[in-house]
């Protein structure tokens, strides 16, 4: 499988990039993003054989049709490695909890930092350690935070022979529970850099950085913010893995809802319905940042800077330029690059894009995603109507999903909602909504009491750059 950028850059044979010579890297050289030459597509033969794999076994089957560069043998025995009960809680590692019939919670949130996000990033702290030790490599990874990659970053990667973390987060911005995962960490190869602004001042700052060739080469800057593809092709895998279990055959289709910031999670959403995988509708929630559900409803992409993101109690969905949503742009244009180019051209000069009028909405349309936004008050009430009706307790973006899921829901349809974080994460939203703290696990008692080490900076290109030449050994 070679990989070409979605500005056109790798797309000449000698060029040619494989899963491995990706893996590390953060932007194209153009400024495009890393896309797999073509989509494999699963027969139904196939899609029967998956349905009743472990989920390292449905995850060697699914990853190494993207990463065939990797051994096979090396792969499987990564993802033993990864997907395992004493990591993730239990041996299906996304169970899914069933509140009535058709109506279902995918639980993604039980790894080492209480969200989803560990599902991929957990793969990549192993994988990073095999692909680095083969090669004798280094490498400094810099990402930038709205609270949750940025403490599943570290925690898959502390300790891990031949990589730093340099991991920018807005100041002041996460959650107490998110601050403390991170800064209370002492591991001597993470380094935390709060930033005076809000997470795109931090997305930029890493892109800036990235975009320095020379610096990037010679600092050895990798990325694993949600742009990497590896993160991607890891999150397709649970998408699989709700699908059987809502499911009692292939034949059956299933509707997903999924809470958006970057739109990785849903973009890997969409890579398995073009595998093959049975799914009607990818309904993509926003909180009241909601540039993409206004772009899934009028086709007008209207990125907004980043003095008008809002704050809200869904914290890591305070985007508002969202990185994967090229790749979903690149797919609607039919693979056509220049296009893409002239699209993200148009954004740095006029501020947006409308294709109502253009054939590439009618593929929008094809593709399954529908859209809505929620507000506090929409998540306060759902926290609360889940508790009552059955008992579970879901956390703030988990709410977004679940009440944007729930408005698009169809009779006769499953709908699998998929959890993004544990309510323990965003204690104060969920006081707010029932009045009791949610339940916390034991090994997370007494975590905001910790000491918290950091580096507080303005948003500066130059500072930060300074800063990662002093501290990269
Ligand atoms: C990262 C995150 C999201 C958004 O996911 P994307 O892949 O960026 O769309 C939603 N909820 C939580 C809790 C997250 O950590």
């Amino acid at each position: 499988m070679n990989y070409i950028s979605t500005r056109g850059a790798w797309s000449s044979p000698n060029a040619a990039q494989r899963f491995s010579d990706i893996l590390l890297e953060g932007l194209a050289p153009d400024g495009g993003l890393a896309m797999p030459e073509s989509i494999p597509q699963l027969s139904r033969a196939k899609l029967d054989a998956l349905r009743d794999l472990t989920y390292p076994q449905l995850a060697f089957e699914i990853i190494r049709l993207f990463a065939n560069d990797i051994p096979g043998g090396d792969l499987k025995a990564l993802l033993a490695r990864t997907y395992t009960r004493d990591v993730f809680g239990s041996a299906e590692i996304t169970p899914l909890k069933t509140l009535e019939s058709g109506l279902h919670i995918l639980a993604c949130s039980n790894g080492p930092t209480l969200a989803f996000k560990d599902i991929a990033m957990q793969f990549l702290g192993h994988l990073f350690e095999y692909v680095l030790g083969r090669s004798g490599g280094e490498i400094n990874i810099l990402g930038a935070t709205s609270g949750d990659t940025g403490s599943s970053a570290e925690y898959a990667m502390r300790g891990k022979r031949g990589v730093r973390v340099f991991m920018l987060s807005p100041y002041g911005r996460m959650s107490p529970f998110q601050t403390a995962q991170m800064f209370s960490l002492d591991d001597a190869n993470i380094f935390n850099i709060a930033i005076r602004g809000v997470f795109d001042d931090c997305q930029d700052i890493v892109k800036e950085v990235s975009s320095d060739i020379e610096f990037k080469r010679r600092m050895h800057i990798g990325a694993v913010n949600s742009i990497n593809w590896a993160r991607i092709v890891a999150q397709v895998v649970y998408y699989f893995k709700g699908y059987f279990a809502a499911s009692a055959s292939n034949d059956e289709r299933v509707d997903y809802s999924i809470p958006s910031g970057n739109f990785g999670n849903i973009y890997a959403g969409h890579v398995a319905r073009k595998m093959g995988l049975p799914i009607r509708r990818l309904i993509l929630a926003t909180n009241e940042n909601d540039v993409l559900d206004e772009f899934f409803r009028t086709g007008n992409y209207r990125p907004r800077k980043s003095s008008e993101t809002h704050q809200t109690s869904s914290p890591s969905m305070d985007i508002s330029k969202a990185s994967n949503f090229e790749r979903y742009i690149f797919d609607m244009a039919g693979g056509d690059a220049t296009h893409v180019a002239a699209l993200w051209r148009e954004i740095e000069h006029f501020g947006g894009f409308d294709i109502s009028d253009d054939a590439m909405w009618d593929a929008v349309k094809a593709s399954g995603v529908v859209s809505g936004s929620s507000t506090h008050q929409d998540r306060l009430d759902t926290i609360r109507h889940i508790h009552e009706k059955y008992g579970v307790t879901i956390d703030p973006h988990t709410a977004d999903g679940v009440k944007v899921g729930l408005d698009h829901r169809e009779q006769g349809v499953p709908l699998v909602c998929i959890e993004t974080a544990l309510p323990a994460k965003f204690e104060a939203t969920v006081v707010e909504a029932l009045g009791i703290k949610p339940e916390r696990p034991a090994a997370y008692q007494g975590l905001e009491e910790l000491p918290q080490t950091f580096k507080l900076m303005d948003a500066d290109v130059d500072e930060v750059k300074r800063y990662i030449e002093s501290h990269a050994g």
